[in-house]
């Protein structure tokens, strides 16, 4: 069924069974890769909400999860944006973080992040992303643990927003072309 939300109008695209199996299997992996080991999960807000809770409930090893805003500001010119995580309060150091994120669309996000993160010396550090637009990329990204491959199309629901609406729906939805 069609949804409006705001001006914008959305068709079905993942439905509820399709993103808890893949989660299933996302999480699957990440507990038998991190047995005996104690990782950290770093879910990047507002847009991981529903999919770090969902994936975070499927983690049978000892484990731990923070949240984190990611605050970009315009530098000067020559560097472009800059990237500050707020409300980062464990400490990452030796740590084997999981960095979970919604979805990677450029991957300048990660590409920001990433290197600050690895600046603070974790033991290892991994992504774990739901949604990927492969098409899309213009900074590289690892994802080593993802749910899927999409196309180039901007997507609702399931945390993720249009201008702060949308992220109730409890499916993922794609814009009506
Ligand atoms: P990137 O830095 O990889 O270009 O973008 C990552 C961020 O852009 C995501 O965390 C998300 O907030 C936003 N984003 C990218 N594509 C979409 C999309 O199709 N729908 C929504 N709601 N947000 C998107």
């Amino acid at each position: 069924m069609k949804k409006q939300v705001l001006d914008k109008t959305f068709v079905p695209f993942l439905g509820k069974a399709e993103i808890s199996n893949a989660i299933a299997r996302m999480a699957e992996k990440i507990n038998a890769d991190y047995d005996g080991k104690k990782p950290l999960f770093i879910a990047i807000l507002n847009g991981s909400f529903m999919f770090a809770s969902d994936l975070f409930k499927k983690i049978e090893i000892p484990a731990e999860i923070s949240f984190i805003k990611l605050a970009s500001y315009k530098g000067t010119k020559s560097t472009g944006s800059v990237i500050t995580a707020i409300g980062l309060e464990t400490d990452v150091f030796e740590r084997d973080v999981i960095i979970v994120e919604d979805i990677v669309d450029t991957g300048k996000t990660l590409s920001e992040f990433l290197p600050q993160l690895i600046h603070q010396q974790p033991r290892s550090l991994k992504v774990c992303a739901l949604l990927h637009k492969k098409e899309a990329t213009r900074f590289p990204i690892v994802i080593d643990y993802m749910g899927f491959e999409i196309p180039n199309l901007f997507v609702v629901g399931y945390g993720l927003d249009y201008n702060g609406f949308g992220r109730n729906i409890d499916e993922i939805m794609q814009i009506a072309e």
